[in-house]
């Protein structure tokens, strides 16, 4: 994964699948170019191919050839070498040991001894002298000369001589070749003639190669057919077997193209001997025909390996759409995080590796500034060493540490910090590197120590305000603090309150048209008034603040830590309490109790550090808006803040 911080975290989604469609497009490309290209290979070596395909057979087919000849042969000069004994010395033995030689023989298939005029003199098949011979080379045979003469001039088809009387087999006529070998016996000379079954070597040859496209034709050399497997269908065959003797008087063995339309590959053989050619012929149409049923095979493959590579680019487009997801998932969670948190990601060493904006606004650095430095930097010496070995044993260990750190940053100020710390662990599990989420407390922090002073303050004021409480200090008449007790209270504000910058308000209270009271009552009814006032403003005031009788029907109230708006609330309670219900006077001299009516203007004044100010300036205010007060018509709160 990447790192949270890094601006590489989001995935390209436009890009990947561009991607995958141009990786699907090559693979595609090659699989298809190789095929047609391939193919386009094979046609353009159609014509070689067809060929040396023709070229083999024709090999083959001579090689069967010669060995048979070669069998043959050596037959016939075991015959040559009997023939001596057959006709003079020891007939019977000699036929019996004739028998013997072709009995087994498959090429052989029949064995006649002509004479010089080429007459028969014996045969070991009827058709050649026209008598019965079953038992093939009896003596009586040369006695009774045949009839039948042998044309050696040429070679010519014949039946098996054991397929007298019955149906040829379907299809398959069988052929023979008839071979020749002089013999002189005294001075007469004989010749034997055998008939080969040609039928055998076309069999053969099929077994080796059944191709539809190809023939094999054995002709004599007048161009007769002796033989052919298959005949080539829509072809002249006299005018090929023209064709072909022409060629063979030019050279023994070649190739060569024949007819037009039904084009045919020729490859022929002429025996050295000229007793027989070999040709093979194969029809283009046919061959070329296999070969594109060949090329399908091509089409398969490549059609296989597309649905294959189909299959796998949906699989592995499915995997890749899961990748995005999660990734596009975790980029918001790490956007989330970045925009509630601070964030900052060091190495295993502790070297910052990255850091959020939220980071650089609250430690006032530049990014370049911190990569690469240690988070010590940020130290204010607050902890001890055993703290931060605690923590750095928690996060080797893998486990998630949580604390508060107070930092310190560029411009060399304190700010407070909650922090998460996670170690972040590779596939192996292997700590790559830590990342740490703080949250800024510092504002509570500050509060929470305000608040602290604030309440160290009220405290001290309340003792301070209790051991004021003496005689020279207090009021005879109503038991409040005097003007000499307000003046040293208003000392111990000012040291108290030195460092802060709190607010202070003076509140001046004077009782309206007092001496008409003193007039209508009299004066000891006026002492109960500034008596049960004082006692009901007690009430009004806190213990820290200071309510004092600075004059003869005036008073004053001194309110740490408070500002003109909380300074009026509490001058209008006063104001409000004074007035809510009549002063009991009980007369002695009536014996009757008289209600008397009091209300009071009261003057505020406000100095929102006490700091710039001296207490009389506060009081010299406080007093001009009481003034203002009395001027506005009385009964009523003039607030004024000092400039
Ligand atoms: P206003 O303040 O509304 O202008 O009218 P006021 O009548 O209250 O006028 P002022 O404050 O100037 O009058 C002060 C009067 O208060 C003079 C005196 O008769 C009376 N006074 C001062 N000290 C005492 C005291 O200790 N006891 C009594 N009973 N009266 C006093
Ligand atoms: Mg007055
Ligand atoms: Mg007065």
């Amino acid at each position: 994964m990447e790192s949270m911080l890094s601006s590489d975290f989001h995935v390209k989604p436009k890009k990947f699948r561009l991607f995958f469609i141009a990786l699907l497009a090559l693979l595609l490309g090659v699989i298809w170019g190789g095929t047609f290209y391939a193919m386009r290979l094979v046609r353009q070596n159609l014509e070689s191919s067809m060929r040396s395909s023709i070229e083999t057979n024709t090999v083959v087919l001579e090689e069967h050839v010669s060995r048979a000849l070669d069998a043959v042969g050596a037959r016939m000069d075991a015959v040559v070498a009997l023939t001596p004994r057959y006709l003079e010395q020891t007939p019977t033995q000699a036929a019996a040991a004739l028998k013997q030689l072709i009995y087994d023989d498959r090429v052989i298939r029949s064995l006649s001894l002509v004479d010089a005029r080429l007459r028969v003199v014996a045969s070991s098949t009827m058709r050649n002298n026209g008598v019965a011979l079953p038992d093939d080379f009896l003596p009586e045979t040369k006695t009774r000369p045949g009839s039948a003469v042998i044309d050696f001039g040429r070679v010519f088809p014949y039946r098996d001589l054991y397929e007298v009387g019955q149906a040829p087999v379907a299809g398959a006529e069988n052929a023979f070749w008839m071979v020749s070998s002089p013999v002189r016996v005294g001075d007469a000379v004989y010749h034997w003639v055998a008939a080969l079954n040609v039928g055998l070597f076309l069999n053969l040859w099929d077994r080796s190669s059944n191709d539809p496209a190809t023939a094999i034709t054995l002709y004599d050399y007048a161009g007769q057919v002796i033989a052919t497997n298959r005949e080539q269908p829509k072809v002249d065959s006299s005018a090929l077997s023209a064709a072909i003797l022409e060629q063979v008087k030019q050279r023994l063995r070649g190739s060569f193209e024949f007819g037009q339309s039904n084009r045919l590959m020729v490859s022929y053989r002429g025996s050295g001997d000229h007793s027989v050619i070999m040709a093979v012929t194969g029809d283009t149409v046919i061959l070329a025909q296999q070969h594109a049923e060949s090329l399908d095979t091509y089409y398969w493959a490549a059609g296989g390996l597309t649905l294959l590579l189909m299959l796998i680019t949906f699989v592995l487009y499915r995997w890749y759409l899961r990748y995005e997801l999660s990734i596009s998932e975790l980029s918001n969670q790490a956007k989330a995080m970045g925009a509630h948190l601070i964030i900052s990601e060091s190495d295993p060493g502790g070297r910052i590796v990255g850091v959020n904006d939220a980071f650089l606004a609250v430690s006032g650095y530049t990014r370049e500034e911190l990569i690469g430095k240690n988070h010590r930097m940020f130290n204010s010496g607050m902890y001890a060493k055993s703290f931060y070995m605690e923590l750095w044993e928690t996060l080797s260990a893998g486990k998630i540490w949580k604390g508060t750190f107070r930092n310190i940053n560029k411009a060399r100020r304190y700010y407070w910090v909650q922090v998460t710390i996670v170690p972040f662990t590779d596939a192996w599990g292997k700590i790559s590197r830590y990342v740490a989420l703080y949250t800024d407390i510092t504002d509570a922090i500050v509060q929470s120590e305000k608040f602290l002073r604030e309440r160290r303050l009220r405290e001290e004021l309340t003792r301070i305000n209790r051991e004021l409480v003496s005689d020279s200090n207090t009021d005879a008449l109503t038991g409040i603090a005097n003007r000499r007790a307000f003046a040293s209270f208003s000392d111990q504000i000012i040291k108290n309150t030195h460092h802060s910058a709190y607010p202070v308000s003076a509140l001046m209270i004077d009782l309206d048209f007092f001496k008409t009271v003193n007039d209508s009552f009299g004066h000891e009814a006026g002492d109960v008034v500034l008596w049960e006032l004082a006692r009901r403003w007690s009430t009004a005031v806190r213990t820290s603040d200071m309510l004092a009788r600075v004059g003869g029907e005036e008073f004053c109230v001194l309110l740490h830590n408070s500002n003109s708006t909380q300074a009026v609330i509490v001058a209008e309670k006063i104001r409000a309490i004074t007035s809510s219900q009549p002063v009991y006077y009980d007369d002695p001299a009536t014996k009757r109790t008289v209600e008397i009516p009091i209300t009071v203007s009261i003057g505020v004044a406000t100095a929102e550090s006490l700091r710039e100010v001296v207490m009389d300036e506060l009081l010299r205010v406080a007093d001009a808006a009481l003034y203002e007060a009395k001027h506005a018509g009385r009964y009523r709160v003039v607030a004024r803040k000092l400039e």
